[in-house]
């Protein structure tokens, strides 16, 4: 398809032309407003700087962010290096770049991507989730919505009927194991027990031993939908509280055991303390399948598009086609380009990026000094 230059991209130029009350890609501000080029000379120490943001640096951010981020799983595998891009906010300004591993040093382990709408999966993190389940990764997918808004000019229960089964394909597509929906109402997270959904959250952490997680930043500023947060910080809470002996002890009787998170990939739609990026290069061909598995969001995507041009008395040739090929084109352009943007932040062809967390190896030093051996 042709390439459209971000800068003449209508819909950054107009970033409120669509329906804000919908969870659309479209309408991300600040994603659609983050500056292309990067500066030779970024803040570093005193300030982070997101857009038009200036912040003071958080003091928690700390040192022991970044020390943690350099010591999890990807790091015997990858190299680190300090890019120059005004979107990495971490405490000293750098991030480490994961790349591609060989072989499965992964194997063993299990990954669960958890989110509201099925295409918050795919699109922030499908290419990552692609990645390290090749390298060996058992991975599962807990969708804590119903998607029951997301469809152009289908009925409400057609709607959670198409997103289900498209669901399945894309979580088949990025290569998930299993899918666990537990359909709540679209947009009325926030009216859900958080109670209850932690607690559902940890009977499948202890059950399926799950050592990394994909989820939205539960402090991502500026998050127009609740759906995001709510789910996202039930998901905090439930990685370290997986872990206690006295939670739910209803579980121990039945065979589980606790079982902390000890790796957490965040990801958000606003400025986030950026840590760590990983090079996506050899899975944007699966992340794109996978979004364009999500055919009915997407082609929503496409149609609420198309009929903000029209508004403008504008359209774009390469959606003008038949469904499938607007689909590709539109993902294309908003998605591909995208990770290619990412990417080129930090020299790499394609790439994600997250807060990452990784485990407690603040006591590893002692214990490598002075731990003697069980008898
Ligand atoms: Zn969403």
């Amino acid at each position: 398809m042709g390439r459209i230059p971000a800068a003449s991209w209508p819909i950054r130029r107009q970033p409120r032309l669509l329906d804000k009350r919908r969870c659309r890609w479209p309408q991300c501000r600040a994603i659609d407003t983050l500056p292309d080029t990067v500066p030779s000379s970024p803040p570093r120490k005193r300030q982070f700087e997101y857009g038009d943001i200036t912040m003071e640096r958080r003091e928690f951010l700390g040192n022991t962010l970044v020390s943690t981020a350099l010591l999890g799983a990807g790091a015997p595998r990858s190299d680190s290096k300090t890019p120059r891009a005004n979107v990495d906010v971490t405490a000293t300004g750098e991030v480490f770049i994961e790349r591609a591993a060989n072989g499965k040093p992964h194997a063993g382990k299990v990954l669960a991507t958890i989110a509201p709408h099925s295409d918050d999966h795919s699109i922030l993190a499908g290419g990552t989730i692609a990645k390290l389940i090749e390298e060996g990764y058992t991975g599962y997918l807990i969708r804590t919505s119903n998607d029951e808004k997301d469809s152009y000019d289908l009925s409400l229960g057609k709607t959670v009927e198409a997103n289900e089964a498209d669901n399945e394909a894309m979580a088949k597509t990025l290569g998930i194991k299993q899918v666990f929906n537990f359909d709540y109402r679209n947009h009325h997270l926030d009216d859900v027990s958080r109670v209850e959904m932690r607690a559902r959250i940890i009977f499948l952490f202890r059950l399926l031993k799950v050592d990394t997680i994909f989820s939205y930043d539960p402090w991502g500023h500026y998050e127009e939908n609740p759906d995001h947060y709510v789910t996202a910080q039930c998901v905090e809470a439930a990685c370290w509280m997986a872990g206690g002996h006295l939670d739910f002890a209803e579980h121990f009787a039945a065979g589980l055991k606790p079982h902390v998170v000890r790796e957490k990939y965040y990801y958000a739609r606003g400025p986030q303390a950026v840590n760590r990026v990983v090079d996506i290069s050899s899975t944007i061909d699966k992340k794109m399948a996978a979004i364009r598995a999500n055919k009915t969001m997407i082609g929503n995507m496409v149609q609420e598009f198309r009929d903000g041009l029209a508004q403008r008395k504008l359209k774009l040739p390469e959606l003008e086609g038949d469904q499938d090929a607007a689909i590709r084109a539109y993902a294309d352009l908003r998605f591909r380009e995208g990770s290619a943007r990412r990417g080129q932040e930090y020299g790499l062809k394609y790439a994600e990026r997250f807060h990452y967390i990784g485990p407690d190896s603040s006591l590893e030093e002692h214990i490598e000094k002075h731990a003697v051996p069980l008898r």
